[in-house]
């Protein structure tokens, strides 16, 4: 995988072509990524469908058939689409993959996550031109929406018969960079609460001590929820055992209400960015919520916009096979692997919300963690090492021996 001196690697080459097309919201070009993922699958030798989930919205499963195509298969997923960028902020075009001295091609994609996309296919490339072929089919889903929540996207798809039809056994989707020398590896998420609290009040003149006011119930609100905030951080902050994924996060997101500058107002409204870790009881931390609201006053409640009440973790103990095949590869590569909750939300969910055993894992290592920020980047040596990764991590996955209850 040496850089082959004056000319640009091949994979790299597809991997910039593809950051340049711009598959960000609110109108991503779904239609240029699967035509360009398509004709790639061809050139590799790769059949694939295509399914509509939903209307307009198309999934594209990649396949590369085991020696026993019954037993269950390796999904790789990845998302097609990418966040918005202040294109102001940004060293180069965000979306012309441009690339610098150093080799650091930036664009908005580059770890969030293009370069898995193609990595994947370059690791399967590379395995096939040397003649190999494993016991289990690999599928790759490069799915739509998942930016936006995945539920146009991975959501439908896990719903969809297709689905059922790859008979996966374990998957791999995004995970996020390290600094360090080190790898990780995301075995479960945090839970999404965004959570509306109202806070009623009388309405009167702003001259006057008026009682069961809104104002001060919802500094009541605040001060419980942010007080809780302060003890999640220093709980944080106390441990280096912990990460993000280990504590709930509360933020004060949106504040609503009021009419005029001398109107008490008979309404007051707070919005609150929670994640909770799925080790946590989720319906003891509901019960808190509502305590809080009761205790605000008269008349506070509380509802969701979103709320996922997941305790799905995928385990990574050797006994799943599938982690032990996962993580001897990666020792064979001398690779370090550190386990973590993913602090935010990505598609995995949904599919270990289904039951199947999932890995969140980017190859990105010496690489500060840029998804969403201004000048993502990924530098070319670590790209084409990510592949080199996948092409042991591949192998062993699909190598997998008869599990029990597999014919
Ligand atoms: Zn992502």
């Amino acid at each position: 995988m040496a850089k082959i001196e004056g000319k640009e690697h091949p994979s790299v080459g597809l991997f910039r072509d593809y950051l340049r097309i711009r598959t960000v919201h609110p109108n991503p070009d779904y239609d240029g990524a699967i035509a360009f993922l398509e004709k790639l699958s061809t050139e590799v030798g790769l059949p694939y469908k295509k399914v509509e989930v939903t209307p307009g919205r198309v999934v594209l499963i990649v396949s590369w058939e085991g020696t026993d195509p019954k037993l269950k298969s390796i999904l790789l997923n990845s998302h097609m689409d990418v966040v918005p960028a202040f294109e102001d902020q940004w060293r180069f075009d965000p979306f012309a993959a441009q690339k610098d001295e150093e080799g650091n091609i930036y664009g908005r994609g580059a770890q969030d996550m293009k370069c898995v996309t193609i990595q994947y296919i370059e690791a399967i490339r590379k395995l096939k031109s040397e003649g190999k072929r494993y016991l289990r089919t690999i599928h790759l889903s490069i799915v739509p929406d998942e930016e936006i929540g995945g539920q146009n996207g991975m959501k439908k798809l896990t719903e969809h018969e297709a689905f059922r039809a790859l008979n996966i056994g374990f998957a791999l989707d995004e995970g996020l960079a390290n600094p360090t020398d080190a790898y990780t590896a995301f075995y479960g998420e945090r839970n999404v609460w965004w959570v509306i609290v109202h806070c009623p009040g009388s309405p009167g003149h702003g001259s006057r001590f008026i009682e069961n006011n809104a104002g001060e119930k919802v500094r009541r609100v605040l001060n419980s929820f942010l007080e809780f905030r302060e003890e999640e951080k220093k709980r944080l902050n106390s441990s280096k055992c912990l990460t993000l994924g280990n504590v709930t996060t509360v933020n004060l997101t949106t504040l609503k209400g009021g009419v005029a500058y001398n109107v008490i107002p008979n309404e007051l409204i707070a919005s609150f960015d929670i994640r909770i870790p799925p080790t946590e009881d989720l319906q003891a931390f509901e019960e808190q919520l509502k305590k809080w609201c009761q205790n605000a006053g008269e008349g506070v409640f509380f509802e969701f916009f979103q709320k996922t009440m997941s305790d799905k973790l995928t385990s990574t103990d050797l006994s799943n096979p599938w982690w032990n095949a996962f993580s001897s590869a990666c020792r064979e590569m001398d690779m370090t692997v550190q386990t973590e909750i993913f602090p935010a939300s990505t598609d995995t969910r949904f599919i270990r919300e289904m039951g199947y055993p999932a890995i969140g894992f980017s190859p990105m290592n010496h690489t500060p963690i840029l998804l969403h920020d201004h000048n993502e980047y990924l530098n070319e040596k670590v790209f084409l090492k990510g592949i080199e990764v996948y092409s042991h991590l591949l192998p062993t996955l699909a190598s997998v021996s008869h599990l029990s209850g597999e014919a």
